[in-house]
Order: structure tokens, then C-alpha cells, then sequence
């Protein structure tokens, strides 16, 4: 069975309706025939039909053994820290999503986690960084906001040899685009507020483990921690699931429209997307990705946080807001929103220039996608008209 059929097929049919679309189960608690005799179900925060539904489903998804629903992304990522223990390490991507360096340094390392952060888009220097004590390599890829990617085999390789664990924090791509448990690493998270959940309407998050070892661990820290998913947002993950091939086909396609795009614009410095031959890790991106995705990054020649703001705030369908992955296009300025606790110096070291401008490409159509960031290019040059400019369209 190809994977489309494979994974619509994944949600089962409600058994005892015939309900073709899962049921809601909100409820707390499940009647008992005698102490400890019931259908599977004693408590929804140890298991839920609904939340196990979208959590068999992950795991077909992307692949691995076991799937498990939190109630963020930012809560996954905490449930696959607590597999360790103190004086542990933590290996992690050094443009790691901003959540997750906050709670890996302000929160577990004061519980005795050590963390280092390493560029991971050079192998060998996830490998120079390994130590006895190293338990966890964490990885992103393609990272916020830059897009670089890291070659998730070869990573997986090194920490193989030193018994370590790999996530993968496969938000940016999701599982449409690769499926990293394939490429040999042994968790998987995602903040499926974004692609999967895919309209902008919830906060959720995921974790799937390659073995059920693994798997049973996480599923004691999800039941010991309670930071479930509930029931009504596990049924809009699935929903949007379900056409998650299909969206990633179409955001891919109108986000390698606007990157081609906007490296043919003047007022454009550098242009960021994997798809773009230039990209510096554009081979390994063609390597492990089926797409490139629905992210793209520029600069602008005048590389001021004026010019940025200038553009984001004179963009119409692109609509100014942080998160990504949702139907509707979003424009951020990751140096004034998503990146602004870290300081300018370590900002620019991280290739986050004052006029970074990230896109979420959303499911417009990418003409009409083209047509605004044009009008809000030209607003650039024209400074004194942007505001009569703006009123003839509100
Ligand atoms: C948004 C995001 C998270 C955090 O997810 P929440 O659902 O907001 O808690 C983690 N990693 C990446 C890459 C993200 O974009």
C-alpha cells in the first residue's frame, strides 16, 4: 500500500457507531466493571481513544514504533529530556529553537543537565563534543530561522558508536518531507501546532520512539508529568493530518516560487531556502528531504531592523505574527520577535541580521503570494507614501 492510503487508512473506523470520523472522547473517567476490569481505559490522563488515535497515528507517520501526544511541542521536547538524569549531557544544534535552549539551560541544567551547543551541519563536530557522560544528541533540521540542515544519517552514525541517544526535532519539515526514525535516530518530536496540525488553530506536540523500549518510557514520563493532549486538540491533529501530504506538496512548490522570486529582487540580499542550488547545504537537503518545504529566509541590502519593519508591516496577506505552517502566509522579523532574547552579537554569529524577514509560505496562490511582497518592496523605496499606500487597501 503506498503511504497517502496507508496513513488516511491509519485512523480507524469508530467500532461501535460505524463513525467514520474518530469521536471526541471527553471524559474524564471510564466506567469499571470490577476493581481494574474495563475496555483499556481506566483514566485520560494515563490514555484517551481520542489522543491514542493520533498517536497510533504518528507513529505510522513517521515510522517508528510508538507515538505520544503532549499538550506543546515545548512539552515533548520536556518529556524526552526527563530520560535523563543528572550529570548527563546534552549535545544540541547551536540555532536550536528558542524554547528549547530556554529550557535546556534555565531549567535542566539546574537540575545538573549539562548542555553543549554545537554547529551539527559538520558531523565531526557533534563527534569532537561527545563525552562518557554525553547521553543525548539533539538536532533540528532545517533550523529557525536560517534553514540549515544537518545530514541526520551521518549524525545518527557518531552517536550510534557512543551508545547515545539522537532526537530529531522535525517540526521545520515534518514527516511529508523526511522521516529522520529511517535515517536511524531514535526519538522524533514536533511542535504540531505548526505543519501538522497545519491551520493555525491549536497547540500540540509530539513524540515518536524508533523501539518500544523506548516507547513505554516516554509513555511513564507523559503519565507521570500529565502534559497530555486533550481530546478536542488531538482530534484537530488528526484533521490535519489527513491532508498534510497534500499541503506540503502545495507550500513546498509556492515557497520555491518566492525564494527563486526574491533572488531576482534588487532590494533582496541573501535569499535562504534549501531548494536553492546555491544553499549551502542544499546536497544534503536533496538527499534526506522529498521536498524542500514551505519556509523561506532573506535579507535585504539595507540591513536595517527600519527596512525590515517597513516590509512586514506593509505585506497584506502575508500577515505579521510568530509560528509557522498553518494555511495562511505569515511574515516575522526573527531579530525584534522570535529571536529577541539573544543578544545582538550571538544574533549576528547565528546569521541573524537586522533585516532577517522569515516567511511561512502559506496555501494562497503564489502569484497573488509574489504580487505582495512586490507592493511591499516598493513601499521600501517610497517611504513617504507607504502610509496613503497602505489606507488605499485596508
Ligand atoms: C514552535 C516550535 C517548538 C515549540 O512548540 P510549541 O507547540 O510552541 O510548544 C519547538 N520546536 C520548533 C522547531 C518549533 O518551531
Amino acid at each position: 500500500m503506498k503511504e497517502n492510503t496507508r496513513i488516511i487508512h491509519s485512523i480507524p473506523v469508530d467500532k461501535q457507531t460505524g463513525a467514520i470520523s474518530v469521536p471526541i472522547y471527553q471524559t474524564s473517567t471510564f466506567v469499571q466493571e470490577a476493581p481494574g476490569v474495563h475496555k483499556g481505559f481506566d483514566y485520560s490522563r494515563s490514555n484517551n481513544p481520542t489522543r491514542q488515535a493520533l498517536e497510533n497515528l504518528i507513529a505510522v507517520l513517521e515510522e517508528g514504533s510508538n507515538g505520544y501526544a503532549f499538550a506543546s511541542g515545548l512539552a515533548a521536547i520536556d518529556a524526552v529530556v526527563k530520560l535523563l538524569s543528572a550529570g548527563d549531557e546534552i549535545v544540541a544544534v547551536d540555532d536550536i529553537y528558542g524554547g528549547a535552549f530556554r529550557l535546556f539551560t534555565h531549567i535542566y541544567q539546574r537540575f545538573g543537565i549539562k548542555i553543549k551547543y554545537v554547529d551539527t551541519t559538520r558531523a565531526e563536530n557533534v563527534a569532537a563534543a561527545i563525552t562518557p557522560a554525553t547521553k543525548l544528541i539533539w538536532i533540528e533540521s532545517p533550523t529557525n530561522p536560517t534553514l540549515k540542515i544537518t545530514d541526520i544519517e551521518a549524525v545518527s552514525a557518531i552517536a550510534g558508536k557512543h551508545g547515545c541517544l539522537v532526537c530529531v526535532d522535525n517540526t521545520f519539515a515534518s514527516p511529508a518531507l523526511q522521516k529522520p526514525i529511517n535515517m536511524g535516530v531514535d526519538l522524533v518530536i514536533h511542535s504540531a501546532t505548526k505543519y501538522l496540525g497545519g491551520h493555525s488553530d491549536l497547540i500540540g506536540g509530539l513524540v515518536v520512539t524508533k523501539t518500544p523500549e523506548l516507547g513505554e518510557k516516554i509513555k511513564f514520563i507523559q503519565n507521570a508529568s500529565g502534559t497530555i493532549l486533550g481530546p478536542f486538540d488531538s482530534w484537530l491533529v488528526i484533521r490535519g493530518i489527513e491532508t498534510l501530504a497534500l499541503r506540503t506538496r502545495q507550500h513546498s512548490q509556492n515557497a520555491a516560487a518566492i525564494a527563486e522570486f526574491l533572488t531576482g529582487c534588487p532590494e533582496v540580499d541573501k535569499v535562504y531556502y534549501p531548494g536553492l542550488s546555491g544553499h549551502i547545504n542544499h546536497q544534503i537537503a536533496k538527499k534526506q528531504q522529498q521536498y524542500f518545504g514551505g519556509m523561506v529566509t532573506f535579507s535585504l541590502k539595507e540591513d536595517t531592523t527600519e527596512a525590515a519593519t517597513r516590509f512586514v508591516t506593509a505585506t497584506r496577506l502575508f500577515k505579521l505574527a510568530e509560528s509557522l505552517g498553518g494555511i495562511k502566509s505569515l511574515v516575522c522579523h526573527p531579530a525584534t520577535m522570535t529571536h529577541k532574547s539573544i543578544p545582538p552579537e550571538k544574533r549576528k554569529d547565528a546569521g541573524i541580521s537586522d533585516s532577517l524577514i522569515r516567511l511561512s509560505v502559506g496555501l494562497e496562490d503564489s502569484d497573488d503570494l509574489i504580487d505582495d511582497i512586490t507592493q511591499a518592496l516598493a513601499v521600501r523605496k517610497e517611504k513617504n507614501k507607504t502610509s496613503s499606500f497602505i489606507n488605499l487597501f485596508v
